[in-house]
């Protein structure tokens, strides 16, 4: 049985002061909750994050990572840096990532890499955009940016690793995967996990994430392929975030 995760991406959002209400409304909210649950916030408030959430039951991790261990690359951080203030996740491979600042399937493994070298969990989001679905391309699209990962680690490194199925036509719209068609994604990513090592494919948790709201999230943690949430806007809502939570757990 896999025990199920809710990772909140907070995206560019929030300040010090925002950020002290939902920490402590969800630190406050979490007890529990037989659920693992995390929150990604901007990189500046990980001290905050920390300062907040040591000794509780809330993980905390970065939306990204640089790919390299340290140097002259201005503006990136490195998976050291978010171990030295206690990230357990980072996530890899954003849609956002990938669309807007030309990430590619190699950089991405890269990526995940530099975190599982610093002991990170890496949060690799995979997913198709709307023309692919149209174009029938969506395992397609899903298995390369699975496979990439897989080629430059190795099929174990997913054992400490986390995938989340978001479909880029889904993130942030309003429009969210029916659970039969997340289902059927999430099967199929662990049947391409099953063909290389069964027991990674079983213990693997793979999220969804792409509109998830209270209202919808318990029809799509009910499917069986279905280990949790990757989480958006409704993250930036105590309450919402919350009862997504619960029905995880
Ligand atoms: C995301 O940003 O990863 C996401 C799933 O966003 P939303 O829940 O807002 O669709």
């Amino acid at each position: 049985m896999r025990k199920k995760l809710v990772a909140g991406n907070w995206k560019m959002h929030g300040s010090l002061a925002q950020n002290a209400m939902l920490l402590d409304a969800i630190k406050a909210g979490v007890d529990g909750l037989g659920c693992d649950v995390a929150v990604c916030p901007p990189y500046p408030y990980l001290a905050q994050a920390q300062s907040t959430l040591s000794g509780t039951a809330v993980a905390w991790g970065a939306q990204s990572v640089s790919e390299h261990v340290d140097g002259a690359f201005t503006a990136e951080v490195s998976a050291t840096m978010l171990a030295d203030f206690g990230c357990r996740y980072v996530l890899v491979g954003h849609s956002e990532r990938r669309a807007m600042y030309g990430e590619t399937d190699v950089l991405v493994a890269a990526k995940f890499a530099a975190a599982q070298r610093a002991g990170l969990l890496p949060i690799l989001c995979v997913g198709e955009t709307l023309a692919e679905r149209e174009a029938g391309m969506t395992d397609l699209v899903v298995f390369r940016q699975l496979d990439a990962v897989v080629e430059a680690c190795g099929i174990q490194a997913l054992r400490e690793a986390v995938v989340a199925y978001e479909p880029v036509w889904a993130i942030g719209t309003g429009v969210t995967a029916s659970p039969a068609q997340a289902q059927e994604v999430h099967a199929a990513i662990r049947s391409r996990v099953a063909a290389v090592d069964g027991g990674v494919a079983g213990v693997l948790r793979i999220l969804y994430g792409g509109s998830v709201k209270p209202q919808n999230a318990e029809e799509l943690f009910g499917q069986c392929d279905v280990d949790g949430g990757l989480i958006g806007g409704a993250a930036l809502v105590a309450e919402d975030f919350l009862a997504i939570c619960r029905v995880a757990n």
